[in-house]
């Protein structure tokens, strides 16, 4: 419970990654430190406990990560390869996916302080491992190597429990369901004081620097209808119901200067039937990505995108913003009997609808028999015969139906066909705060409010059109170490 008046060198908002980051770093610096922690202590740190757990970070290859491991083998496993990753892969596939957008300036402080914040991480107790090689997702078809050296021991969860432990170990407070409401300034702007609700009331706590670290908007229906647009009211959250922006209102309520793509976030097709916000034990299971091998139709049984463009890792993102700007926001995936043995294991816990013919499975789904046959036909009239190659781009192509299918566009014509409904699910927001590189937010002329620093994903600046796998948990950790440093200072 937070005492009325109560002071402190650091207040921490948040008890995620980038929040206990941000607590550790300032307790070195000698710092009193509370952290605020909005949910009970059992879902404790937002989005993090639905992480893998995974970090993007500059090495030389598994000689050099091997002492961070856990239980560090050897050799690599059989089957696991661990090509040095250097600052400039990092510095090339940011650029790529964010299409040069990324704030360069924090992107060159990210990828510096990559490998020596794992170490420091790694110094506070926080274990790693290799990523799970029987990942749920295997069997989609995908290309992108796997660039991400090593997660968390006991992935999200365990990230949370790790760095929650190093917190407790170093003297830091956390206040659990303490919701940070606003922030206060004195005469000069500084920030001199959190407005907190605990179960007692209202309180100030009186500080010295406050570090935002409380994530993203994705969980506020009406932020996502403000800044993403319609459709996304529908839109299942995949992580924590309690990232609903509150950090991005109290800061811009006291002048700061919102930056990056505030339209954008990270998004995925995801089953119809998956919870409105994240449950640990299935969230994982939900998503829904091998529509390449198949064709996608909305509730009037009308193809609505090209569902070959690429690989999937290439494509979801845009496809979960498709699907929720159709009808009802839903759609149906529709494989045959030759697609069905290729798709991610997850699909095993979905709710098909299978039938022996077209017509058959329109009258099932509640749709016009004669639309969906129709788009079939005509998408057999123009696809291959084949099987499937799911992990090479193999260029069979339709050529004249619109939208067309440019890979994969084998005929659907084996039975029994089976539908899975899909819908769009968000997983987090892109836009968010101006930060520099001292992790200070700053004020619309780009000067910084004083005693106010920010890490994590309520940062904008990073994340442009896509992300990048692992690189969200990495920023937090690197920014949130850079924050709380400072936030120390004031
Ligand atoms: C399903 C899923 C999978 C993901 N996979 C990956 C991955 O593999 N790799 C990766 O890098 N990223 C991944 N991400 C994104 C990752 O979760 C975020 O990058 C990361 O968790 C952001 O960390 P954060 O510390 O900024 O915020 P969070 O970890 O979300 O923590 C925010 C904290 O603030 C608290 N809070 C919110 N409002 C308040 C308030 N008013 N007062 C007090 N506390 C408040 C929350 O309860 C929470 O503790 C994934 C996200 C999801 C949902």
């Amino acid at each position: 419970m937070a005492d009325d008046g109560a002071r402190f060198d650091v207040v921490v908002v948040g008890a995620g990654n980038a929040a206990l980051c941000a607590a550790l770093s300032a307790r070195d610096a000698g710092a009193s430190v509370v952290v605020l922690e909005k949910a009970p202590a059992a879902e404790q740190g937002g989005n993090c406990p639905y992480t893998g757990g995974g970090f993007r970070f500059t090495h030389d290859g598994y000689e050099d990560v091997r002492s961070l491991q856990s239980e560090p083998a050897e050799a690599p496993p059989q089957g696991v390869s661990m090509a040095p990753y250097t600052a400039d892969d990092f510095r090339e596939h940011l650029t790529s996916v964010t299409f040069g957008d990324v704030d360069h300036e924090l992107m060159e402080v990210l990828i510096a302080q990559s490998r020596p914040t794992v170490d420091w991480m790694h110094q506070k107790g926080v274990e790693f491992e290799l990523p799970s090689s029987s990942r749920l997702s295997a069997g989609v078809p995908s290309v992108i190597p796997n660039t991400v050296a090593l997660s968390a021991a006991r992935s999200g969860p365990g990230l949370v429990q790790m760095l929650t432990s190093a917190s407790r170990r170093n003297g830091i407070i956390v206040l659990y369901e303490t919701k940070m409401l606003r922030l206060l300034q004195d005469g000069r702007g500084k920030i001199s004081s959190v407005v907190v609700q605990d179960s007692d009331g209202i309180h100030d706590i009186q500080c010295g620097g406050v570090v935002l670290a409380c994530g993203g908007f994705e969980a506020n229906q009406e932020m996502r209808i403000k800044y993403l647009g319609q459709g996304w009211e529908r839109a299942k959250v995949r992580g924590a119901k309690y990232n609903t922006g509150d950090g991005h209102r109290a800061a811009l309520d006291v002048g700061a200067k919102p930056f990056g793509q505030w339209t954008g976030c990270h998004a995925t097709p995801i089953d119809a039937d998956a919870p409105d916000t994240g449950v640990l034990e299935v969230t994982d299971a939900m998503p829904r990505r091998s529509y390449p091998l198949g064709i996608m139709v909305n509730v009037s049984g009308l193809r609505f995108l090209d569902e070959g463009e690429g690989f999937a890792e290439q494509t979801f993102v845009k496809v979960g913003r498709l699907i929720l700007e159709q009808e009802r926001s839903l759609a149906y995936q529709i494989f045959d009997g030759k697609a069905m043995p290729h798709l991610e294991a997850r699909y095993g816990t979905a709710r098909g609808t299978k039938a022996d013919s077209i017509a058959e499975l329109a009258a099932t789904l509640g749709m016009s028999a004669g639309i969906l046959q129709g788009t079939v036909d005509a998408f057999n009239a123009e696809a291959h015969d084949g099987d499937y190659r799911p992990r090479e781009l193999d260029g069979r192509a339709t050529k004249r139906i619109i939208p067309p299918k440019s890979n994969w566009a084998i005929k659907l014509d084996a039975p029994p066909f089976v539908a899975y409904a899909v819908t769009g699910g968000i997983t987090y927001t892109y836009g968010g705060l101006r930060i520099n590189t001292d992790a200070q937010v700053l004020n619309m002329e780009d000067k910084p409010i004083p005693g106010l620093y920010a890490a994590g994903e309520i940062v904008g600046g990073i994340f442009y059109h896509n992300s990048l796998r692992a690189a969200g948990l990495m920023h937090g950790s690197v920014f949130g170490k850079i924050a709380g440093a400072n936030a120390a200072q004031v």
